[in-house]
């Protein structure tokens, strides 16, 4: 990689697109971001969005700073780190990400997926440091996770580890829109949460008076942060919500722990600002779940603490890191792309490199 002092990590989620100019001690030192477009727009467009939000970081510390972009994006990242297979609140499906952009930012560009970035930044920067296995669950709407094994993130076969929210807790239990049913982010996340104390509300119950108090009686005001401000001013039934939310929490981390043993867990996502009122019920339930309980060492659980910079810091360090490189695979994927999805002056424009002779030699061999 060049010896520019920085690199831009942009994290793509559901509404917004959030990008972050950050040095090699995981500081922000400089931000941009934008609205992000609608499903229904086409892949151009998102492209463009980020772009554009890029192209603003550049203008506020020089390009010449920078020395590689990361992109983080909701949704299943092929294992070349190239190519997105699917994102839910987007229209991308098999799209060549990293080849669309690289050509357009004229630098190495690295993508992953954004659970993937937050568990790499909290290893780096976080609550994470030291732990040479750390196990990421981010509980948000649903549930997003990632393993860090040894100063490297395990993304599996087809980059598509760490989707712990669709392993099943309760057979035959709520339907998820995976299309299986019981899944553990139904129990453990913040749609749980709310569908909880919705239910409480629409039954009448006189134990949801404080919670129908602060929404003034209008239940499509509920969100889990209003439950969790709740829960911190001491409402008891704000408080047992987000227990029964860190007690499945709990049973799912001891899952996990059987397959994966790690040292730590992070919990991060919105719901994690509840801190101990859901992380003293998770712990409790994941050394009643625990396989083998009593007679091995028990991982710690701790809430993250880059909060909602995590994605932007991660995706912007794994670029530093990986060096925007490209595996065999990729290179042979970039050479092959029809014509239709190549960028013309890519060769010019892209940095020296892999990818640049490999659009050279694909080049040379549609010209011929
Ligand atoms: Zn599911």
């Amino acid at each position: 990689m060049s010896d520019a002092p920085f690199t831009v990590g942009v994290d793509i989620g559901g509404t917004k697109i959030a990008g972050g100019v950050v040095d090699d001690s995981g500081v922000v030192i400089a931000r941009a971001r934008a609205d992000t477009p609608h499903r229904s727009t086409t892949p151009d467009v998102v492209e463009n969005t980020i772009v554009s939000v890029v192209e603003e970081l550049f203008t506020q510390v020089g390009k010449d700073h920078v020395g590689a972009v990361g992109i983080g994006a909701a949704g299943f990242v092929a294992a070349d780190r190239a190519t997105v297979v699917f994102a839910p609140h987007l229209s991308w499906r098999d799209e060549p990400l990293q080849l669309r952009l690289v050509g357009r930012i004229g630098l190495p560009v690295t993508i992953d997926n954004d659970a993937n970035a937050s568990a790499w930044a909290e290893w780096r920067f976080g609550s994470g440091r030291g732990e040479d296995r750390l196990v990421m669950v981010n509980l948000g709407t649903g549930i997003g996770g990632a393993i860090v094994v040894d100063g490297r993130v395990e993304r599996g076969r087809f980059g598509i580890a760490g989707e712990f929210g669709h392993m099943q807790v309760v057979p035959d239990g709520l339907r998820c829109e995976c299309g299986n049913r019981g899944c553990w982010e139904q129990y453990a996340s913040g749609n749980a949460l709310v569908r909880e104390a919705r239910s409480l509300i629409s039954a009448g119950s006189p134990m949801a008076q404080d919670l129908v108090a602060r929404i003034g009686g209008d239940a499509g005001a509920l969100t889990g942060p209003l439950i969790t401000a709740a829960a911190q001013d001491g409402d008891p039934t704000a408080c047992e919500l987000l227990s029964d939310v860190g007690r499945w929490l709990g049973i799912g981390l001891a899952n996990l722990a059987a397959a994966l043993d790690p040292g730590i867990f992070v919990i991060g996502g919105g719901v994690s600002a509840a801190g101990e009122l859901l992380l003293d019920s998770a712990r409790e339930a994941y050394r009643r779940q625990l396989p083998g309980r009593g007679y091995r060492p028990e991982a710690r659980i701790v809430a993250a603490t880059l909060g909602n910079d995590a994605g932007v810091v991660g995706a912007a360090d794994l670029a530093r890191h990986h060096d925007g490189s490209l595996t065999a695979t990729a290179l042979d994927a970039a050479a092959a792309l029809e014509p239709a999805l190549a960028v013309d002056d890519a060769p010019e424009i892209l940095p020296e490199g892999p990818l640049r002779r490999a659009r050279l030699r694909w080049r040379r061999r549609h010209t011929d």
